[in-house]
């Protein structure tokens, strides 16, 4: 099974979404850009939801049987604050009944200086429901150097004990981020709309699409 799925490997309205997100000017239509990545999320969704486990169910109509498979576990949404929120909320959508926990983290001030190597997280605030034997699903919309993720996921694990299995979710990642996340994080899934080649002196993805947080929520002091 692969570990990575990339959802603009195929031509598909994600593109347009990813257009959207992406375009200098279009981007600063904060409608728009909460729905783009509010429906990528949703499509991201929908090809993860092919990896899980389901039981088979056979359901009544008004008119006889059918036999169909429903999801007998929830999983837990990871999001991580603040710029995962519009991603998180097509996931939320695809599973209405998952739990969710939240990190919230930033980067050092000035420790991005000397590119991704430097970058130095600080997690600042955790809340989870019990992880053990369910599956996580960790959203960040730039996975650029990979460590919020690691970050992120150490933290919960920390406190609600190791999930059964792990999935991490980005809209754009930087091909050395998801080399990192690989690394850290072996038994990882990683499930992203695009894959960008490099970043800049202040690890951030380019092209990329700037700062999302920023762009969902406006810029932070
Ligand atoms: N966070 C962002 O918002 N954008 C990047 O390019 C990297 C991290």
């Amino acid at each position: 099974m692969s570990k990575l799925f990339v959802l603009s490997e195929q031509a598909s309205i994600a593109h347009h979404y990813l257009t959207d997100l992406r375009s200098v000017e279009r981007q600063q239509d904060r409608r728009l850009f909460w729905d783009s990545m509010e429906r990528l999320g949703f499509l991201l969704a929908y090809e993860l939801s092919k990896q899980l486990n389901y039981e088979q169910a056979t359901v009544k109509t008004p008119l006889g049987t059918k036999e169909h498979y429903r999801l007998p576990d929830a999983p837990v949404l990871g999001v991580i604050l603040r710029a995962a929120i519009p991603l998180y909320e097509g996931f939320r959508r695809m599973f209405p009944e998952a739990d969710t926990a939240f990190v919230g983290e930033y980067r050092k001030e000035g420790s991005e200086a000397g590119g991704a190597e430097g970058v130095e997280i600080e997690q600042f605030y955790t809340t989870t429901p019990a992880l053990e034997g369910r599956t996580l699903i960790l959203i960040d919309p730039m996975l650029a150097s990979g460590k919020s993720i690691v970050t992120a996921y150490r933290a919960l694990a920390a406190k609600g004990g190791e999930p059964q299995a792990l999935h991490i979710v980005s809209v754009i990642a930087a091909r050395q981020g998801i080399e990192y996340v690989q690394q850290q994080l072996p038994s990882a899934r990683c499930w992203v709309a695009d894959i960008d080649p490099a970043l800049n002196q202040k690890a951030y993805i380019v092209p990329g699409l700037g700062d999302a947080g920023d762009l969902a929520f406006g810029e932070k002091l």
